[in-house]
């Protein structure tokens, strides 16, 4: 079956869906996207999302295309042509299209591209094994808050590890590991008390993140915000990642070093389990208590 996908208005064929060439996010990656995850046929925490999306558009300048409700109503939409139970949806803004000049065009209406993709959340083989990443050198601008399409620097993150046989790669600046390459990174150490960078321009401040601070809150598990290096890493009891495509996924060795037994810390089912029971039941996170 092909997919229905989202282009400035209309709802078209996937072999339909045409952005022209003069587009910005095209030609100098001018354009800021999302991910919402979907399970059961619902948008999860999508409502920080759109709040992220706003951001990052604001930052850069860029006029919205619609109003937040507009936005979901067409995520929704997207959601229902496609009868996409479990998986996710991908919504991208550019500048919009322009004859080729570095400077912002006048008057230019802005690009809203959307399309869904079907993906085994809930039950990935990676999260009964864990993965295993290497760290590479973050070569990112500086602006990693704002979540630009600019991902040549992950995607060659992703692409070393992909070589090295492994699943993903942890970046590290100044000797401290930033993030993931497409997630946020994080220790256990052996008290049981997590390590996670803290937020900043250096990093991008992950919706799954702030959805797990307010889980580990409530379920007493300390997190500590500061950065921390791959050494300690390779000595922490459990390590893991966060992101709205994976939501708690346990990490068991990094460049080689086997965390904890090598299987998938306590700590971190725990997490992922309290994760994907609220996200089943809610959507968003922000009445979570202990
Ligand atoms: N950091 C980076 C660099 C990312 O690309 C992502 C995924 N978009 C994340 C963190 C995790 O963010 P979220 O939990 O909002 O998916």
């Amino acid at each position: 079956m092909t997919r229905t996908f989202y282009v400035n208005g209309e709802y078209v064929a996937e072999n339909e869906a045409r952005i022209s060439v003069l587009d910005r996010g095209f030609l100098f990656a001018d354009a800021v996207y999302e991910v919402t995850s979907v399970l059961g046929g619902r948008l999860i925490d999508n409502k920080n999302h759109l709040i992220r999306l706003q951001r990052s558009l604001a930052e850069l300048s860029m006029d919205s295309p619609c109003s937040d409700d507009e936005i979901e109503a067409i995520q929704e939409e997207l959601v229902r042509r496609n009868d996409l139970r479990e998986g996710l949806v991908y919504l991208q803004v550019s500048r919009g299209a322009a004859d080729r000049d570095f400077g912002f065009p006048d008057d230019t209406t802005p690009s809203l591209v959307m399309f869904t993709q079907e993906k085994n959340l809930l039950s990935s083989p990676k999260a009964e094994t864990g993965l295993s990443v290497i760290t590479v050198d973050d070569i990112r601008w500086q602006r990693r808050d704002i979540k630009t399409v600019g991902l040549l620097a992950p995607v060659l993150g992703k692409q070393a590890a992909k070589k090295a046989g492994v699943d993903d790669a942890w970046m590290v600046e100044d000797g401290y590991v930033t993030e993931g390459t497409s997630n946020n990174a994080y220790i256990i150490d052996e008290n049981g008390v997590v390590m996670t960078r803290h937020l900043g321009n250096e990093i991008l401040s992950g919706i799954t993140r702030e959805a797990v601070m307010k889980l580990s809150d409530a379920c007493q598990v300390q997190v500590i915000e500061q950065p921390f290096t791959p050494e300690q890493a390779y000595r922490a009891k459990e390590a893991f990642i966060t992101s709205a495509s994976m939501f708690v996924m346990p990490v068991v060795s990094i460049d080689g070093h086997t965390i904890g037994d090598g299987k998938p810390g306590d700590v971190t089912k725990r997490l992922r389990e309290l994760y994907i029971s609220i996200a089943r039941e809610r959507t968003d996170f922000s009445d979570v208590t202990s």
